[in-house]
């Protein structure tokens, strides 16, 4: 059977963290879905669609990694897909107190599903979707830390929001 991996999360936008992980899940299972959550009680700074066509045109060269989106539940998308492997970046200790609560509740919802944590490169330990909107909105350059496009897309949105 071909083992399928999730990777969930919010990529609001994909960074090169993400890539890395994305790129390390490739090399361990058959199929990586990278599920793009909708989860319309937290405030994004893209939409899903923006979210969605970002993440596909970083992960174009991936032959086994694919892109979707899910909302509800992540368990029910799970066993939707029939994906037994749930994937999560880990980059400092403190991401372990969050990372493995939701783990351990998604343990509960689908005991037959495991999470496995995957460490980026050293170099992206530090680096944080949310880090990065900050450095964008505030002028500076972001091409260390995300795609071309995704820095594009950046500064054209935190120039629209300067009007
Ligand atoms: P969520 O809102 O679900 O936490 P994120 O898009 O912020 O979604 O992150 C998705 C996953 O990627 C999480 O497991 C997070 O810890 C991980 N992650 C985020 N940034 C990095 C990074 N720089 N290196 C490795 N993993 C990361």
């Amino acid at each position: 059977m071909a083992r399928l991996a999730v990777y969930p999360g919010s990529f609001d936008p994909l960074t090169r963290g993400h890539l890395d992980i994305i790129h390390r899940a490739c090399r361990l299972f058959d199929h990586v879905i990278v599920a793009v959550s909708n989860n319309a009680a937290k405030k994004h700074t893209f939409s899903v669609a923006e979210r969605i066509a970002m993440t596909e045109s970083a992960i174009r060269d991936l032959p086994n990694a694919d892109v979707d989106t899910f909302s509800g539940l992540l368990v029910d998308y799970l066993r939707e897909k029939k994906a037994r492997v749930l994937i999560r970046g880990l980059r400092v200790v403190s991401d372990m107190d969050y990372e493995f609560q939701l783990a351990s509740f998604n343990r509960r919802l689908y005991k037959e599903a495991e999470t496995v944590f995957l460490m980026p490169d050293d170099q992206y330990t530090y680096l944080a979707a949310s880090m990065v909107k900050e450095v964008a909105r505030l002028g500076a350059p972001v091409d260390a830390f995300v795609t071309p496009q995704v820095a594009r897309s950046l500064r054209r949105r935190f120039k629209l929001h300067k009007k």
